[in-house]
């Protein structure tokens, strides 16, 4: 609102309450921008009231107090640090927290976000077409055309109309790359296995990976159109890893399906519905700013940078100025997976976006800010945080050999463990031995992944994520994950010998252990005199009959054999005149005892320390 004011300068002007926050040692162009003011006319407003201030002058907070009250402003000071602490703390808020916070009214359902993994050749490009084409209003709409990394589907369940999100790119690497960004997007894990192939390595890690974010599973046993599909033995080897089906009175779904001959598919969506309703409350608050995370995103020649954000809470709407990662800009425009214009996308929607000034990676949460100025300062500051946290990283983030003060200092009480190895025998047999180590109940080990083949990406990611060392036997970094192994300081060890990296991680395991202590004896004296001094209390004329006595060290008295005194140290020690540090066997000296004075002549003085006990 512009209302003249003094002088007859047009400033926008406050109802008397607006608070506007300016740092210590702000000036009349930072004021000016709070407000949206030219700076000139404040310092005309200024000058009317008696003051002079050119624009960039740093001004006390009594004077932006009288300019601020005058045009119907209240005026907050902060430190700088309170100001970064705001802007990022909007850009760490807990998404868990804040859902903890509001109430059941502000709440409302949300569909599930579901990614597909599984091994390799399984299907779960031709699962991911298919639901795609399952999709109820895909075919009024013209089908799913556009990749945009993730797309939502609609479906009948139980006589409603169900969304569902799917995460479109297949595999595990964008789930643990998310993951690693501290982005959880997932509600739901897909886990295609192929009813013709079985349980294979990346089935593993994918259930791993699924299992460590604490994702719920449902298992699409796919391509039970082929001949020599064994969908039972599906469920059956996967009990071994925790997930039995419901027909064997476990609780994870199993659906039999096609991707190919789309048949199933169905079911699946049903199964995912029916889990998600189990064990999920997924509910969102629509009614605020919108805050989320980037899934995808790339440099589109015509439009710029396009990312494809997933809306966790609030509503996206064009014209909303976010931030992305280090990514900033304002909404220009928003696509859904069918091409079409989006206004507004709600939680679980996925949505391409124009309008940010850079690409953000797959991972970077997002968030509206309440103007462009404030979503630019905080791309800025989340870029000088991530440059500190870069640098920071570049520290190992554990390694075995600093397990006993992270230990020590209560930061861990568990050592992840990630192995890979050359045949499956070795992985197993490494994991046997590491599981036979007797490390007590303070202690945990556990491995978190094991698996063939060179040390991945993935392993690094999940190592990143739980803070995991990795074993490798008779392997080596796949190719450019020992850089990035490097930036993440992830510990990665590889040996030729199982008997080696048992032996490391036992001692690692015993470091951590709290250390026990022994008395090891380091002298005696005999006491040959006693000389009484006011002064020093008295002093016993010893002869040193073992090892050594030394100054400050522990002592005790023993008179015939049995302990008089104990808790005593040698408070002075002296060669005649002098005072000494230590005096050996076969010298005399003389030995105070501090405020214990009842000394005899034959009394033996014992020295001894606590020494730590090496662990058998
Ligand atoms: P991905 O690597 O897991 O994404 O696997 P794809 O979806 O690319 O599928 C790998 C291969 O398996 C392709 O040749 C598919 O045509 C085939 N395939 C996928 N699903 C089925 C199915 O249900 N039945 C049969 N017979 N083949 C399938």
């Amino acid at each position: 609102m512009q209302a003249p004011s003094l002088g007859g300068v047009q400033v926008p002007r406050g109802d008397g309450t607006t608070v506007v926050r300016l740092r210590h040692g702000s000036s009349l162009n930072d004021f000016a921008d709070k407000i949206d003011a030219n700076p000139a006319s404040l310092v005309t407003v200024l000058f009317h009231l008696g003051e002079m201030a050119t624009a960039t002058q740093s001004l006390d907070e009594d004077t932006f107090g009288t300019l601020a009250a005058e045009l119907g402003y209240r005026i907050e000071m902060v430190s700088a640090e309170e100001e970064d602490r705001e802007l990022l703390g909007s850009f760490d808020i807990d998404l868990e927290a804040e859902l903890a916070e509001e109430g059941d009214d502000q709440l409302t359902a949300r569909p599930p976000v579901v990614t597909v993994m599984g091994h390799v050749d399984h299907g779960k490009t031709k699962l991911l077409d298919a639901i795609r084409s399952a999709d109820v209003v895909a075919g009024e709409a013209g089908g799913i055309t556009q990749h945009i990394g993730a797309y939502q589907i609609h479906t009948e369940h139980e006589g409603l109309d169900r969304a569902i999100t799917f995460i479109d790119t297949p595999g595990h690497e964008a789930f643990t790359a998310m993951r690693a960004r501290g982005a959880q997007v997932t509600d739901i894990a897909i886990l295609v296995v192929a009813a013709d192939d079985g349980v294979m390595p990346q089935t593993i890690e994918a259930l791993n990976h699924a299992q460590a974010a604490g994702v719920p599973i449902v298992v699409a046993v796919n391509k039970v159109d082929k001949e020599g599909a064994n969908p039972a033995k599906i469920r059956q080897q996967l009990t071994e890893y925790n997930l039995v089906a419901e027909e064997y009175g476990g609780d994870t779904m199993f659906v039999d399906i096609s991707a190919l001959k789309r048949m199933g598919i169905d079911d699946l969506l049903e199964a995912v519905l029916l889990t998600a309703d189990a064990a999920l409350d997924l509910r969102a608050n629509a009614d605020k700013d919108a805050r989320g995370v980037a899934v995808e995103a790339n440099l589109d020649k015509g439009r710029g940078a396009v990312a494809t954000v997933l809306v966790q809470s609030g509503t996206l709407r064009v014209g909303d100025a976010i931030v992305a990662g280090t990514a900033y800009g304002r909404v220009r425009a928003m696509f859904d997976e069918h091409g079409e214009t989006v206004v507004e996308a709600t939680p679980a929607r996925p949505v391409m976006v124009l309008g940010l000034t850079s690409v953000p990676r797959a991972g970077d949460t997002f968030l509206v800010a309440p103007d462009d100025r404030t979503a630019r300062q905080i791309a800025e500051k989340r870029e000088a945080a991530e440059r500190a946290a870069l640098l920071a990283k570049r520290r190992k983030r554990i390694s075995l050999e600093d397990f006993t003060q992270a230990l020590q200092q209560g930061k861990v009480e568990t050592l992840n463990l990630v192995l890979k190895g050359d045949v499956s025998g070795a992985v197993e047999a490494l994991e046997d031995a590491l599981l036979k180590i007797d490390v007590g109940d303070e202690v945990d080990l556990r491995v978190i992944h094991r698996g063939v083949g060179a040390v991945t990406q993935n392993d690094v990611n999940l190592a990143t994520v739980d803070n995991a060392i990795i074993l490798g036997f008779n392997v080596k970094y796949a190719e450019r994950v020992e850089d990035l192994a490097d930036r993440e300081g992830v510990d990665v060890r590889f040996y030729s010998v199982i008997y080696q990296a048992i032996e490391d991680v036992e001692a690692a395991l015993k470091g951590m252990l709290k250390p026990e202590y022994e008395e090891v004896q380091l002298g005696t004296a005999e006491v040959r005199e006693v000389f009484r001094s006011s002064k020093f209390g008295n002093i016993a004329g010893s002869l040193v009959r073992s090892g050594t006595i030394r100054r400050n060290t522990k002592a005790r008295v023993l008179r015939g054999g049995n302990v008089i005194a104990d808790n005593l140290s040698i408070e002075s020690l002296k060669r005649f005149k002098d005072d000494a540090t230590e005096v050996r066997e076969g010298y005399e000296c003389g030995i105070g005892l501090g405020s214990f004075n009842d000394l005899q002549v034959d009394d033996v003085v014992e020295t001894f320390e606590m020494r730590e006990k090496p662990r058998s």
